[in-house]
């Protein structure tokens, strides 16, 4: 019978001994933890429903960043780079000029925002706005 039982649980050996008593503070971090997990969680949940609203596409779980301590998650869907912040979707483009840096969209609610943010709104560094003729004036 012995036998048996060792051929049903063939990893006995590696199985690390019961759970030592946890202090305070590990069931505190432990619990700190677990809720960081939940929060990461729900930001990822409001930009997958924020982004599919806005373009029937959806975001694998394992594509999105998501800071629960910055209340921020993030993840690009063909080739755009969505963002959750602040309880709005917003895109994030670089300079329209030089590429370079990110720069924050007005919020994105709706399909309209999108267009927006994709094509109209043209993010520039200060350096790299052009002359305005009436700067010469
Ligand atoms: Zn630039």
């Amino acid at each position: 019978m012995y036998t048996h039982q060792q051929q049903q649980t063939p990893d006995a050996s590696r199985t690390p001994s019961p759970k030592p008593h946890r202090t305070d503070w590990q069931a505190r971090a432990i619990a700190a933890y677990s809720r960081e997990q939940l929060d990461a969680a729900a930001l990822r949940l409001k930009l997958t429903t924020a982004v599919h609203t806005l373009t029937s596409r959806t975001v694998e779980t394992g594509a999105i960043f998501a800071d629960p301590l910055g209340q921020v998650a993030s993840a690009r869907v063909d080739g755009v780079l969505f963002r959750w912040a602040d309880s709005q979707l917003v895109v994030i483009r670089p300079c329209a000029h030089c590429g370079l840096g990110t720069f924050t969209s007005p919020a994105v609610g709706r399909v309209a925002d999108l267009g927006f943010a994709l094509g109209a709104w043209q993010p520039l560094h200060d350096d790299c706005r052009p002359f305005e003729a009436d700067a010469f004036e």
